[in-house]
């Protein structure tokens, strides 16, 4: 599947000058075929066939797997990126080699707004979860950042069918 590729660092376009770099590996391998199988088997990820497409978020990573290309955001530096990257690499090829064991799909998860996170969510803004409301609590939470057991006020009892509704909600982007 994959072979060789060119393995390039950018600082993210929205964040000029962090010193949170971008990975950028140009496959010289078209890798959409094994894109259905990686949706099949990688928990939360979020398939987009028409663009050729799939998003995962791994170990405080977002990746973004294209045609010919594998994004990798949140690496330290280049030795960083080039263990990430050969993970990945590895990954794809491990999976297009098993695939007859694996039920291919193409279901398309929607991630939850953080305006339906939100409404379940105590919306006292007592900050127990030290983020500076509810509202970033539920941009967090939407973006893989937090989990619904850093707002301790939800483990309640008054709040047990709102948590259960939550975790059932979030569980595609976990
Ligand atoms: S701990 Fe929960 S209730 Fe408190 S601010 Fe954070 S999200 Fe809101």
């Amino acid at each position: 599947m994959i072979g060789a590729y060119d393995l390039e660092m950018l600082t993210p376009p929205c964040d000029p000058g962090s010193e949170r770099l971008v990975a950028k590996a140009s496959l010289a391998d078209d890798i959409a075929p094994v894109l259905p199988y990686l949706n099949a088997t990688l928990p939360g990820a979020s398939f987009m066939p028409e663009a050729g497409s799939l998003t995962w978020k791994d170990d405080g990573h977002t990746i973004a797997f294209h045609r010919h290309e594998i994004a990798v955001s949140d690496v330290d530096d280049r030795e960083d990126a080039e263990r990430v990257v050969e993970d990945l690499v590895d990954l794809v090829n491990r999976t297009w080699q098993q695939r007859e064991e694996i039920v291919p799909s193409v279901a398309i998860r929607h991630r939850p707004t953080p305006m339906a996170v939100y409404k379940l969510l105590p919306r006292t803004n007592c900050k127990e979860c030290h983020q500076a409301g509810c509202w970033q609590f539920a941009l967090k939470l939407v973006a893989g950042e937090v989990n619904s057991g850093e707002c301790p006020p939800l483990a309640r009892p008054e709040f047990v069918s709102q948590l259960a509704e939550l975790r059932s909600l979030v569980t595609e982007i976990t």
